[in-house]
Parts: C-alpha cells; sequence; structure tokens
C-alpha cells in the first residue's frame, strides 16, 4: 500500500488525499506527500526498464494503481548537451531540458495527466482553469482525452495565437476575459467549489506531482546530479515542482545531492525576483505585468511560498531579464542548436547567462536550463521582427547571385 496524502506547507494539517482542497484552513498551500520511505522496491534499472515518460517512475507518483490513467504519453523529452550555446552564455557544460516537445507543447503536460487522472478518480463533473495559454492548451486537450467536460479562461489581450487555437480546436468552452491573468484566476477560484468545477491551476497540488518528473528525467538522462537547474518562473509552482522532484530522488537514495534553483522571471512581471532580491517579507504583486514572454506574464504568483523555499533550500538564484534579452536567447537557441522555444522558455537561457555574467553562477559547473514551451505556439510579429526574410522576383540571375554570396561566405 501506497500511503499518499495532503498536507499544508505552513502549519502541516493533513488532508486525506480524496479531499478536493486548494488551500489548508490555515491559507496555506497544500502540496501531495507520499511516505517515501514505505517504497522498498524501487531502482533506476526497474526505472530504466521501462519506457521514458511521466510514468517511468510510477512509484514516485502518487496513484496506487494504474488502472484509468490519462496519458499522451507526456514526458520523455530531450536533454540537448549544447556547446555553442555554452559558448555564447560562457559557461562549460550547458544543457536545454527541452519541454517543448511535449504532446501539447509545454511542461504542463507532465502535470495536467496527474491532474486529469486525479479529476476521474474524484468523479468530478468537469474541469476548468484560468490560462495565459499553455495550460488551457494542456487541460482542453487532456480533458478530451479523459471525455470530461472542460472551461478555460484566458486573458483577452495576450494570449499566444497558437495556444488559443489549441484550446478550441481540442473542444474546450474558451472564455475570453477582458482583464488580467491574475483577476481570471481570482474569478475562477470563486466559482469552482460552487459549481462542483475542479480547477486545474498549478494551485492544484495533483498537477504539481506530475511536474516533477522534469528532475527526475534530468538525473536519468544526464547520469549525475547537475549544479544548476534554471527555469522561468510565472505561477511559481513549477520551480517548486522541479524541487521536490530532486529533494524526492535523495530521499530514496537514487542521488546524491540537489542542485541549486535559478528562477528567472521577465523585468515587467518580476515580483517573485523582487521579493528574493529585496528580501521582502511578503511578495508585491505587480498590478500590469508586461513582457513579451506571455506564459509568465503573471503579477500575483499564487505558489510564491513554495518558491520561496525551492530557492532558500537548494541555496538558489533569482535574477530577471528584459524582452530583448529573451528575445537575443531564443535567437542565439534557434540559430546555433536548432531548438526552438517560445520567448517564457528562452528567459531561462538569457537569466542564465546574466547570472553567468555577474559571476554568481559558477561557469565551470554542469548547468540545465528547462526550455518550458515551443516555438510554434507564439508566431508574434514582434519576434518575427529584424530576422532576414529576403523577397525575391523570378528571375534565375537573382537567385543565382543569392546563392553564390551565400555559400562564399
Ligand atoms: C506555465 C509556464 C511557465 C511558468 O510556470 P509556473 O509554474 O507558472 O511558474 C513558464 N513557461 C511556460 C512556457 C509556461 O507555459
Ligand atoms: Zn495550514
Amino acid at each position: 500500500m501506497k500511503k499518499v496524502w495532503q498536507e499544508c506547507i505552513e502549519c502541516h494539517s493533513i488532508y486525506d488525499a480524496d479531499v478536493i482542497k486548494y488551500k489548508c484552513d490555515c491559507g496555506g498551500l497544500l502540496e501531495v506527500h507520499i511516505d517515501l520511505r514505505s517504497l522498498d522496491n524501487i531502482s533506476w534499472d526497474k526505472f530504466r526498464s521501462r519506457k521514458l515518460n511521466v510514468w517511468r517512475y510510477f512509484e514516485l507518483l502518487p496513484f496506487e494503481d494504474s488502472n484509468n490513467i490519462i496519458s499522451l504519453d507526456e514526458g520523455g523529452t530531450p536533454l540537448y548537451k549544447c556547446e555553442k550555446l555554452g559558448k555564447w552564455m560562457g559557461a562549460k557544460d550547458v544543457y536545454i531540458k527541452y519541454e517543448g516537445m511535449n504532446p501539447t507543447g509545454s511542461f504542463k503536460d507532465r502535470g495536467m495527466c496527474i491532474g486529469i487522472t486525479k479529476a476521474l478518480k474524484l468523479r468530478v463533473k468537469g474541469v476548468v482553469c484560468a490560462s495565459t495559454g499553455n495550460t488551457a492548451a494542456s487541460l482542453a486537450a487532456y480533458s478530451a482525452r479523459a471525455g470530461i467536460p472542460c472551461i478555460v479562461i484566458v486573458p483577452k489581450q495576450i494570449v499566444a495565437i497558437g495556444k488559443l487555437f489549441q484550446a478550441m480546436l481540442y473542444g474546450a468552452k474558451v472564455v475570453r476575459l477582458d482583464g488580467t491573468f491574475d483577476e481570471a484566476l481570482s474569478l475562477v477560484w470563486k466559482v469552482v467549489e460552487e459549481v462542483g468545477a475542479y480547477l486545474l491551476n498549478s494551485i492544484n497540488p495533483w498537477r504539481l506531482e506530475g511536474q516533477k518528473t522534469v528532475a527526475f528525467e534530468i538525473i536519468d538522462q544526464l547520469g549525475k546530479v547537475p549544479g544548476y537547474v534554471a527555469l522561468p518562473v510565472g505561477n511559481c509552482g513549477n520551480i517548486a515542482a522541479a524541487w521536490k522532484g530532486f529533494k524526492e530522488m535523495e530521499t530514496v537514495g537514487l542521488t546524491d545531492g540537489t542542485p541549486s534553483m535559478v528562477g528567472i522571471q521577465a523585468e515587467g512581471a518580476s515580483p517573485f525576483v523582487d521579493l528574493v532580491r529585496e528580501g521582502y517579507d511578503t511578495l508585491r504583486p505587480v498590478e500590469m505585468p508586461n513582457t513579451i514572454a506571455s506564459a509568465i506574464r503573471i503579477g500575483r504568483p499564487v505558489n510564491w511560498k513554495k518558491a520561496l523555499l525551492a530557492v532558500k533550500e537548494s541555496d538558489g538564484l533569482v535574477a530577471k531579464v528584459s524582452d530583448a534579452e529573451i528575445i537575443e536567447a531564443q535567437r542565439m537557441l534557434a540559430s546555433l542548436e536548432g531548438i526552438g522555444v517560445e520567448p517564457a522558455a528562452a528567459a531561462s537561457v538569457a537569466g542564465t547567462k546574466k547570472l553567468i555574467d555577474s559571476g554568481e553562477i559558477d561557469a565551470n559547473e554542469t548547468i540545465v536550463c528547462i526550455c518550458t514551451g515551443n516555438m510554434l505556439k507564439d508566431p508574434n510579429p514582434e519576434l518575427i521582427k529584424g530576422l532576414e526574410l529576403l523577397d525575391v522576383a523570378p528571375n534565375l540571375e537573382l537567385i543565382r547571385d543569392i546563392f553564390t554570396s551565400l555559400i562564399k561566405q
């Protein structure tokens, strides 16, 4: 028997695994716990005899058996060694964990397979989320596969067209709100319980149980624990999930040590970075967050307390980057390595470079940047601007000249 429960990160009150709650009675965030000491049947050999995806690590997931699991074969994303990018960043040993290769093109799928499977087990009537785009796309896909009704609320002005199209095509009811993401989430939160819908934002601790598997895969693929793991931070769930994964690997004895977690935000939406850097004792929300990286355009991150623990416990770091730095990193990653990521995902590379430049990150350590989403989601004109495109007439001389000058270069 696997023992699983929910526990408040502040007062440590315990709730049964089948109680639907998004916060403790004290207001604290909830975390899913698995009694890891009761697991005596795990080893790398056992894991590696299975396919590389979220479910390879089943013993460390919060389900008793593998019946009625909803999956699109999520996880198992590539870990690329990037020498040229590393050189540009000023570090020796840089890897990209490319989460854009998930079924709907972002890491959200790792959490959604667990969240939707949990929703089925709880027999809820429908699922909902507020989203800057990727959560909506992912929830829409998984709820379609599970056959559960799905409503997603997205802010009006800022959702990338690819993400919006995904949610609509997968058949979710898409509600566009004339307001910010933070307003959307607070509105959704107020009605979910009343209508008996299940909330699958990252405040839902079951989702993070799937997202923690990115840590398992990084160690699995790298064969060791890296010095640093960097990722973009929006609602602050994923950095906490990855950190939970690294801690659990150590607890069950499959690794020695843990990496420093590196959280990156955009300058126009950096309440978490400011909290850590300035040492504020509570989050100071940003009312009108603004950045080209729409997936992390969040001013009031709900999981900030979990993320703060992750940074503190891991001896981690934070940095904020400008939109220009994000776009530069996106272009370098694509043109030097052939890895195409959306702007939020490029923030992890831009921020890591900044921390290498400032000497805060040790350039001799192994560094893994998690690139959270696929470039195809966001073909924003702003992002295309300045990239080369030659328009030509159907003229042989012209074509020959262009080819000759390129080949000779
Ligand atoms: C959701 C998302 C993030 C932010 O993750 P949080 O858990 O909200 O901090 C970053 N990048 C991409 C591409 C995302 O979709
Ligand atoms: Zn509590």
